[in-house]
């Protein structure tokens, strides 16, 4: 692998490329290499104050701003994305480790999603309403935006999660800070990039960089940010529901993505949705499959499948093409992994396939495809989300038990059930407690424009398609007395 140089990368406050008021910075480090690929401003207090007063200051900018052109900007960011997918994915592939190919795809898929709502502003629709107890009353209901509004985003997808809400938030009309993950804070530089390329006023999209408990913070308790969209870890998401008071949010959280396979479910697509699950980004995913429960009647089968699938899977060099996995992203993150399988060997589960870091990688991050079979309820996999390239593997003798493990954790995000039966797929889909459940397909399964968000401990709110645009927005209602009781009937 070639050496990186070490870059310098600024953050966004009104349209200029600013250091730290401290002066301070932290380094990128990438997991891939182990080198330092960057240094970036370590953001704090101060520079969050100046960041949400600009931001505050643009916002009757964009509000004002005609719906033509706010559509205009997006699509300028759009194109400056696709003008550049390569190198910014190659960026992507060295700060986060996720194999090329994923990258090309996850920096590709960027400009769609910013597309989509650009859109969608074009038919906002609001309703009119004639009163029910005042006939000369009518209620005209409009969309109006938040206000300023912080974004806050985590490192497991540094690309596709701000391009769903940064640009979108600003075609609803807000002005925005916005702050990403400090391990791949790389990938928002260049999309502030874009923005800056794109023309959009000063102000109107800022970036904060800087740690989650300082720089997030100050951001989550200014007392100027109207709503917040955070995307991130439960815990983090509790603590700031309790400290961002009255502010309007959407949290979109963990997920521990339950799989239910029953013994009429077609084998083949069920591995194949296994392995997409588990292992795509190393299981690094809000919708990863986190778990998966097996009818006893088809137990076998499947654990020997996934086992033989597993050995052909390439653990390596996230730059080279035929890579199917690269290093997780960060140490605390593996810690996790391991502690969930020592957990379960140390409680009885069987290790069918990798289960610890690889050797001979240039750093400790690398960690293999992993099967562990004989996973029960009472084990860390079934309560604390792994979040990296596992496979537990537990097993069930009829659906409503398979059902209520699944729901018993009280995460909500994506399930999903196999079934030959529609009558068992629906029964299931009807009672499985989470924001979508998908039935003949990974746990592992998002698209532009169907609702997404958690039940439970998974969040709240919904964003993707309209939705997105809906959760920046709030309505408000113009009541007009139109004096019709003045008028003569059939006058
Ligand atoms: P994290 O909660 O540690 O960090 C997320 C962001 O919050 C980062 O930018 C971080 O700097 C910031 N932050 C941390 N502490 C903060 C605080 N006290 N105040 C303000 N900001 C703070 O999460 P992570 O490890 O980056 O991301 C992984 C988690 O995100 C997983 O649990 C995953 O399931 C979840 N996730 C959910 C979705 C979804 O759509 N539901 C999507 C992607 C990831």
């Amino acid at each position: 692998m070639e050496t990186a140089e070490i870059r310098q990368f600024q953050m966004y406050i009104n349209g200029e490329w600013t250091p730290s008021e401290s002066g301070e910075t932290f380094n990128v480090v990438s997991p891939a290499t182990g080198e330092i690929l960057a240094k970036l401003p370590k953001g704090g207090p101060e520079d969050v104050k100046k960041a949400v007063e600009s931001a505050v200051a643009a916002q009757e900018i964009i509000a004002r701003m005609p719906n033509a052109k706010r559509t205009e900007l997006a699509t300028k960011v759009a194109e400056a994305i696709r003008a550049n997918v390569s190198d910014f994915a190659r960026d992507l592939t060295l700060e986060h480790g996720k194999p090329i190919r994923e990258s090309i795809g996850e920096v590709a898929d960027s400009a769609p999603n910013v597309l989509w709502q650009a859109e969608d502003l074009k038919r906002l629709e609001a309703p009119v309403l004639r009163s029910y107890t005042k006939p000369d009353m009518m209620f005209v209901m409009q969309r109006e935006p938040l206000g300023t509004v912080a974004v806050i985003t985590p490192w497991n997808f540094p690309w596709v999660m701000p391009a769903e809400f940064v640009v979108q938030a600003m075609l609803a009309g807000n002005s925005v800070v916005f702050k990403p993950a400090s391990t791949t804070p790389i990938s928002a530089v260049h999309l502030m990039e874009c923005v800056d390329q794109a023309g959009v006023p000063k102000g109107v999209i800022n970036l904060i960089t800087g740690p989650g408990n300082t720089a997030g913070m100050a951001l989550i308790e200014h007392p100027m940010i109207d709503g917040i969209c955070f995307t991130g870890d439960t815990a983090t998401g509790e603590v700031i529901s309790k400290r961002a008071g009255l502010k309007k949010m959407s949290l979109e959280l963990g997920g521990l993505g339950p799989l239910i396979i029953m013994d009429d479910a077609n084998i083949e697509k069920a591995v194949e949705d296994i392995v997409y699950g588990c292992y795509t980004t190393s299981g690094q995913c809000c919708c990863a499959n986190e778990r998966i429960f097996v009818h006893e009647k088809i137990h076998r089968q499947i654990v020997d499948q996934l086992t033989s699938r597993v050995r052909e899977l390439k653990l390596g060099d996230p730059l080279k093409e035929d890579t199917d996995m690269g290093p997780m992203n960060n140490e605390p993150t593996v810690a996790k992994v391991e502690e969930n399988v020592h957990d379960a060997i140390d409680k009885g589960a069987k290790l069918v396939a990798g289960g610890r870091r690889a050797q001979g990688f240039p750093t400790k991050l690398y960690y293999p495809p992993t099967v562990v079979d004989n996973v029960t309820p009472h084990m860390q996999f079934n309560y604390i989300e792994t979040f990296g390239p596992v496979a537990p593997i537990f097993e069930f003798s009829n659906l409503d038990q398979a059902i209520n493990m699944a729901n018993e954790p009280r995460y909500g995000l994506s399930m999903a059930i196999h079934t030959a039966n529609l009558k068992t797929a629906f029964y299931a889909a009807q009672r499985l407690k989470a924001g979508q459940v998908n039935i003949n397909e990974s746990v592992y399964f998002w698209d532009y424009h169907h609702p997404w968000g958690g039940f439970r401990r998974s969040g709240y709110g919904r964003v993707a398609g309209k939705w997105t645009l809906e959760s920046f927005t709030e309505l408000k209602t113009i009541n007009i007395n139109i004096g019709r009781s003045e008028f003569q009937a059939g006058g």
